[in-house]
């Protein structure tokens, strides 16, 4: 378990991730878990404080460089090695009490680091982060009407694999596996003194205890490769903007799970109440004075026949019962609004034969 979140895997961009591809990044995250768009959600709110922990230091150059530094050096690498925390007072819960204390000058090159350093191990507790670290999320676009239907949508998440060259133990075909000259073997090694002592996977041999004769060529060693990974996502009938599916075991390793985000597009012709659906159809000023048939398309692509009366008013609104969104065996109502549309030009005839309806009709204009 890792002392932190990984700031990269926190914005789910590539430790080559542009500044721009960061932004990007923290901007995408950043509007979903908001607290204004997230009011009484603690977890969302802890999310958007991560996000922007490693936002602030992963754009700003000199802090960036000096994290990958740390990083470098294993201080937030998943592979659990140094989870059993700190040793201090109180155990792994006393990691505030560590970073007071630690004398950061017996992390020789680290020199400089101090506030970076205690920043980083100083401020959660070692709980929430297992699941968390394992997690993939994507924001998928889908149209209107698979939201409200129902279907599947292709989705390519970018996931951390097990190589497939080297098996996940980072060695070239045909090396040789010795035992890791820097930790001996142990796979971990430890930063400071005494009761303040901080063990981390080794740097040298990612804390696996040995290291090949030469390095897998298609993972540089790391034993994983990064992928696009094609899935097709099924969306519930009636999902609704920002809803949340979580697919286990299709991240990370294969074991990580993926949280899809639903983003749902607007629609030309229909948008959503529930589960109804209002569509907006406009009609001429004869069909709303004398009445009409008019041709309306339903949500699942039927064409029905709808009647306007005589005397329709603009914004008036008619129920096409059952042809609403289907959810929970609860089904909604397709409402059709109708838009009345004014002659924007008349010619001198059609005016003339206007005055004469209002002289009829009695009213003044
Ligand atoms: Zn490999
Ligand atoms: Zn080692």
């Amino acid at each position: 378990m890792p002392a932190q979140r990984d700031y990269y895997q926190t914005l789910g961009v590539s430790e080559t991730a542009t500044t721009d591809e960061i932004k990007k990044a923290f901007r995408r995250l950043a509007k979903q878990y908001h607290p204004d768009r997230n009011p009484n959600n603690p977890q969302a709110a802890e999310r958007f404080k991560e996000i922007s922990e490693a936002h602030d230091v992963l754009s700003d150059a000199e802090q960036r460089k000096k994290y990958d530094q740390l990083r470098r050096y294993g201080a937030f690498a998943g592979s659990g090695a140094g989870g059993k925390g700190y040793g201090g007072p109180g155990g792994p819960g006393g990691a505030g009490g560590f970073s007071a204390d630690f004398d950061l000058s017996d992390l020789g090159s680290f020199g400089g680091l101090g506030d970076l350093f205690s920043s980083i191990f100083g401020r959660r507790g070692p709980d929430s982060e297992v699941e968390a670290d394992e997690e993939v999320e994507a924001a998928v676009s889908i149209p209107f009407r698979v939201a409200a239907l129902g279907g599947k949508v292709p989705v390519t998440l970018p996931v951390s694999e097990v190589c497939p060259t080297c098996g996940g133990n980072g060695a070239a075909p045909g090396a040789t596996i010795s035992t890791c000259p820097e930790c001996k073997g142990r796979g971990t090694i430890s930063f400071g003194q005494g009761s303040f002592a901080v063990t981390r996977p080794c740097p040298v041999c990612r804390g696996k205890g040995k290291v090949p004769s030469q390095r897998c060529p298609t993972c540089q060693g790391e034993g994983e490769v990064r992928v696009e990974k094609r899935l097709m996502i099924t969306v519930p009938p009636g999902t609704e903007d920002g809803t949340r599916v979580r697919l286990k075991g299709q991240g990370t390793r294969g074991r990580g799970d993926v949280v899809v985000v639903f983003h749902v597009e607007p629609d030309r012709f229909f948008r959503r109440e529930g589960l109804d659906v209002i569509c907006v159809v406009p009609i001429n000023v004869a069909q709303a004075m004398l009445g009409s048939k008019i041709k309306v398309k339903t949500l699942a692509g039927r064409h029905i026949v709808l009647r306007v009366p005589p005397g329709t008013q603009h914004g008036q609104r008619f129920r096409i019962a059952g042809q609403g969104i289907e959810k929970n065996g609860r089904r909604g109502d397709q409402y059709v609004e109708v838009h009345v549309a004014i002659p924007e030009h008349l010619t001198p005839e059609e005016q003339a034969a206007i005055r004469a309806y209002a002289e009829k009709a009695g009213i003044r204009y």
